[in-house]
């Protein structure tokens, strides 16, 4: 399977889940490499933004940025040796990540199907935009959906980020939550849109300020925190933003 390398190996590690309905929990992640979508603020983008391609990004600003080489950004890994990793760690809260994990479905569902065979107190959580549909034998396996559809503020077109028949399906899934990325309160109308087309409960909706560093954070959860009260949806910060920054690997 295909995951991001950090420091020549996988991009596996102990933190705590930084965002949404597990926050605080201590978590192993597992990130994949590759993405079918493109925001123009993703802070995964060595996952996705390869050179020769010609997605745009904020980071185009800032001096010395440079698109990534695919070859060196991608570690190649049987599925038996990321089961290992994770067995020599005593977390049981597994949080697949990316990129798009689902892009990766089928080695993920031998993945997943291993770890419970070992121990059926594995907790599965599933990171995704919401544009993929688990197959029904990948399903089985995972205990909750972080569901993050994007918005227009992300610059993906629409036909890209929004998938009716997927939200619909996880809009109807007792195990998905909804983790919208806020960088206006003008995005708050598109955030109604979907939950309202898809139906989608509040308690299940988390709204994220966007942002890579706690001013940006600090500076919109003043106004986001007031519109999560008033339609009763969960705010969710970026505890991993406010603890180290941007590092990785944490
Ligand atoms: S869907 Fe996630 S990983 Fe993919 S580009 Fe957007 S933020 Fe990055």
């Amino acid at each position: 399977m295909k995951l991001a390398r950090l420091k020549g190996k996988p991009e596996i590690f102990y933190t705590i889940q930084g965002e949404g309905k597990s926050l605080g929990k201590p978590s192993l992640f597992v990130r994949t490499s590759l993405c079918n979508l493109h925001c123009i603020w993703c802070d995964t983008d060595y996952t996705w933004n390869w050179e020769g391609t010609s997605f745009p990004h904020v980071y185009d600003r800032d001096p010395g940025y440079t698109k990534y080489k695919k070859s060196e950004w991608i570690e190649e890994i049987p599925v038996s040796d990321v089961l290992e990793i994770i067995c020599g760690y005593e977390c049981k809260n597994i949080v697949l990540t990316g990129g798009e994990p689902m892009l990766q479905q089928k080695e993920l569902q031998e993945l997943c199907r291993a770890l419970k065979k070992t121990d059926s107190t594995y907790w599965i959580e599933m990171e995704t935009n919401g544009t993929l549909l688990p197959e029904k034998d990948f399903d089985l396996y995972l205990d909750q959906y972080n569901v993050s559809p994007k918005l227009k503020n992300s610059n993906n077109p629409e036909k890209l980020r929004i998938r009716p028949e997927v939200l619909h399906y996880f809009s109807k899934n007792p195990r998905a939550s909804f983790k919208f990325v806020i960088d206006s309160r003008a995005d708050l109308q598109e955030v109604l849109d979907i939950v309202n087309t898809y139906r989608i409960k509040a308690p299940q909706v988390y709204l994220m300020p966007q942002g890579t560093a706690a001013g940006q954070l600090a500076e919109k959860r003043v106004w986001l925190v007031e519109i999560c009260k008033q339609y009763g949806f969960n705010y969710t910060d970026r505890l991993h933003i406010h603890i180290w920054g941007s590092k990785r690997g944490v």
